[in-house]
């Protein structure tokens, strides 16, 4: 056995169909009274529904949840905390509501109760990226990662088929780059494994029958697995493409991931054989790569970053700044094999076979 590091992180997790029924439990249990619920304008109904399940341990509901945590809506939200003297959140949404509860941790160290709705992982991690003037930034703190995590994977059948795959997509992206990390340890990489395992079982399903509730159930726990993948070991190549192609071309962040995954795994396949192995039986086929360039097509995806909107001549930027900042990875960053990646990305083509 390789010698390595694992430190677990303290969170509590309450999964299942309905346990949204224990919220109020869980409120009080955290020694807490006056919860402020957190929502995008789009999940306003289940933020009243919540509200009224609460009834008094609710003190106030703000909607105003948006992509990429920019500031200023986190400090109106936080003039909202103080003016309720919540002494708790409950943010239910997908990654921009836990987001914005994680802003609100930063700041004044409140305690978190997340309901997550998509797949994205953000509730699992002590991961917070924030965006002031255009520019967004991310950072690792322990005050932002929440107490407790209610999974009901009610709440995630309304989410659409295409958001839904796309989000599933992400949280596989998580678990690829855990097994080539470079703090990569058995834990991380088993639950890396089987994250991909359910979340490739369940995805098409879901994409047949959107209501099939044994396979979103089997999608949020492959989320909530490939969410403590992230939350352990450090990200390469594909999210830091992502974050450069979300951040500077403001193109859509589930969809970016999936649309770039196959490639950067291509491009990091001969340096990692052991995690393409790995991903490759996970997902029940012979090359990690086209395996999940063929998921993405599965699914109805857009395959490319033309479709996702970007423009021929910002794929030469592109490649310019994600050169710009070194990280590690398992093969070296080069630039005509990034700007190869990136051109692969823009006209969908399928990975060839290493
Ligand atoms: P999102 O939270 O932006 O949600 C997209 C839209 O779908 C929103 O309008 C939302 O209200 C709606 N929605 C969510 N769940 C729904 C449901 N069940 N039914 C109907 N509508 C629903 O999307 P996301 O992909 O979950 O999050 C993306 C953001 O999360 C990005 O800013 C990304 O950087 C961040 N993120 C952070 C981490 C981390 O560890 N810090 C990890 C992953 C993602």
């Amino acid at each position: 056995m390789q010698s390595f590091n694992f430190t677990g992180l303290p969170a509590r997790v309450v999964f299942g169909d309905g346990s949204l029924g224990q919220l109020a439990d869980e409120v009080r249990a955290l020694g807490c009274s006056r919860a402020l619920v957190l929502c995008t304008p789009q999940q306003i109904a289940q933020g009243h529904s919540l509200m009224k399940q609460l009834g008094s341990l609710a003190t106030g509901l703000f909607n105003e949840a948006t992509m990429h945590t920019p500031v200023d809506v986190t400090e109106r939200a936080l003039a909202t905390l103080h003016a309720t003297q919540a002494d708790c959140t409950i943010a239910l949404g997908g990654g921009s509501t836990i987001g914005l509860g994680k802003a609100l941790a930063l700041r004044t160290d409140v305690k978190q109760i997340v309901i997550p709705t998509t797949y994205a992982g953000s509730e699992a991690t002590p991961i917070i990226g924030e965006t002031r003037d255009g520019i967004k930034t991310t950072q690792r703190s322990l005050k932002v990662l929440p107490e407790v995590i209610i999974y009901d994977v009610a709440l995630t059948l309304s989410l659409p088929v295409a958001a839904s795959s796309a989000s599933g997509m992400n949280a596989i992206a998580h678990a690829v780059e855990a097994l080539y990390a470079k703090e990569a340890n058995p834990l991380t990489s088993t639950l890396a494994v089987q994250g991909i395992q359910s979340l490739n079982d369940a995805l098409p399903k879901i994409h047949l029958n959107p209501l099939d509730k044994e396979a979103r159930s089997d999608a949020l726990y492959g989320a909530w697995l490939c969410g403590m993948c992230l939350s352990q070991v450090g990200m390469s190549l594909h999210h830091k493409l992502c974050h450069t192609l979300g951040g500077s071309f403001n193109l859509p962040h589930a969809e970016t991931h999936s649309v770039i995954l196959p490639h950067a795994v291509a491009y990091n396949a001969g340096a990692a054989p052991q995690a393409m192995q790995q991903i490759a039986r996970a997902m029940n086929t012979s090359n990690a790569a086209q395996g999940l360039f063929d998921l993405a097509v599965k699914l109805n995806l857009p395959t490319s970053l033309q479709a996702l909107g970007m423009a021929q001549a910002d794929v030469t930027r592109a490649a310019e700044l994600a050169l710009a900042n070194p990280y590690w990875n398992p093969r070296a960053i080069e630039r005509a094999g990034i700007q190869q990646l990136l051109e692969d990305a823009f006209h969908s083509r399928r990975p060839a076979a290493s």
